[in-house]
């Protein structure tokens, strides 16, 4: 448990497990601020600045930007907060940002109540992400970028499972099915974990 009020909330899954989406709604509900590093960086991508020019190639090859641009980018957000009351959407994705966090978090006094994982196969998560590239347009959902993501995922992200399931933080979660049937499971798995 978080000290005071605090909450710290981790959505965890490959890409296209549905994370941005149910972020949002957990958020609201939850009272907690979403912050996600892939949406910063799609932010400063667009406002031209010198971390959004670097961030740009990589991003649209499909692997990771450097643990201490985020590392930063997620200090400076989690700096305004006290107490801590966050949903984290796509960080972290390394075994360094997860040690960065734990770290950052305990020096406000607070730690990571849960993460949770979203479940759902491969042939439905490039169903999707192909669906996405044609709704929103996102320069990295085509096929070559799509197939990088998933290894990175893989070999980079996957291992922080181990990392939060170890410590008795991991609920697993089937991601497939209608947005409320997903947002409930997401929803009573934290009850639990809570408990
Ligand atoms: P997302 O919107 O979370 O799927 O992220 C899109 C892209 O942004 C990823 O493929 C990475 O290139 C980059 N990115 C987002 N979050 C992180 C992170 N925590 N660490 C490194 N790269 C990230």
């Amino acid at each position: 448990m978080t000290s005071g009020k605090g909450e710290v909330v981790l959505l965890m899954g490959p890409p296209g497990a549905g994370k941005g989406t149910q972020a949002d709604r957990l958020a609201a509900a939850r009272g907690l601020t979403k912050l996600s590093t892939g949406d910063m960086l799609r932010d400063h991508v667009k406002r031209g600045t010198e971390l959004g020019v670097k961030a740009k190639a990589l991003m649209d090859e499909g692997v990771l930007v450097p643990d201490e641009i985020i590392i930063g980018m997620v200090k400076a957000e989690l700096d305004q907060q006290q107490p801590v009351r966050a949903l984290l959407d796509g960080f972290p994705r390394t075994t360094g940002q997860a040690a960065a966090l734990d770290e950052l978090l305990a020096g406000y006094g607070s730690q990571i109540d849960a993460a949770v994982e979203l479940v759902v196969d491969e042939e439905e998560l490039v169903r999707r992400l192909l669906s996405r590239a044609q709704q929103e347009g996102r320069s990295d959902d085509n096929e070559e970028t799509i197939r990088t993501r998933f290894r990175v995922y893989r070999d980079q992200t996957a291992p922080l499972l181990d990392y939060y399931r170890e410590r008795g933080k991991l609920a697993s979660v089937s991601g497939v099915g209608s947005l409320d049937e997903v947002f409930e499971r997401v929803q009573h798995a934290l009850d639990q974990e809570r408990r």
